[in-house]
Parts: structure tokens; sequence; C-alpha cells
């Protein structure tokens, strides 16, 4: 099993929906990864806060303009 390692499509997720839309809620993720996250399927989901660009791309550099996805699942 391997997580991840997409360099395209690249989103970057909230951790919290309600953890406001600071870098330390950014997680980088590409768009498959994305789909996955249980928010995302959520009919009630309330879109957080947009990231600014300056956040986006703060997130992509420390993320080494990777998907940071680590469940190793959802990623095939
Ligand atoms: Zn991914
Ligand atoms: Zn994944």
């Amino acid at each position: 099993m391997s997580r991840c390692e997409r360099t395209w499509d690249l989103e970057v997720h909230h951790k919290r929906v309600d953890g406001g839309n600071g870098l330390n809620n950014a997680m980088v993720l590409c768009r498959t990864c994305h789909k996955n996250t249980s928010s995302w399927c959520d009919p009630n989901h309330r879109s957080p806060e947009p990231f600014s660009d300056s956040i986006k791309k703060q997130a992509l550099e420390r993320a080494g303009n990777r998907c940071e996805c680590e469940k190793g699942t959802c990623c095939l």
C-alpha cells in the first residue's frame, strides 16, 4: 500500500470545516482524494471560508506540490 503521489489536479482541502482558512487548516489533496473526503460527499456540507491565493500557494509549497493524502485506499 503506497500513499498518493499525484502532482496534478491538486486542490487545497480544509482539514476541519470549522477550522478557518489559515495555513494550519490547509491540506493539499489531488482531485481524486479530495472527492473521497467525507465532507465532499455530505449533502449538508457547508463550504468553509475559502483559502486565499497566498495560503494555497504556501500549502502547495509546504506539500512539495504533491497530494498529502496518506490513507492509501482512495488513491488507486
Ligand atoms: Zn491524492
Ligand atoms: Zn487518497
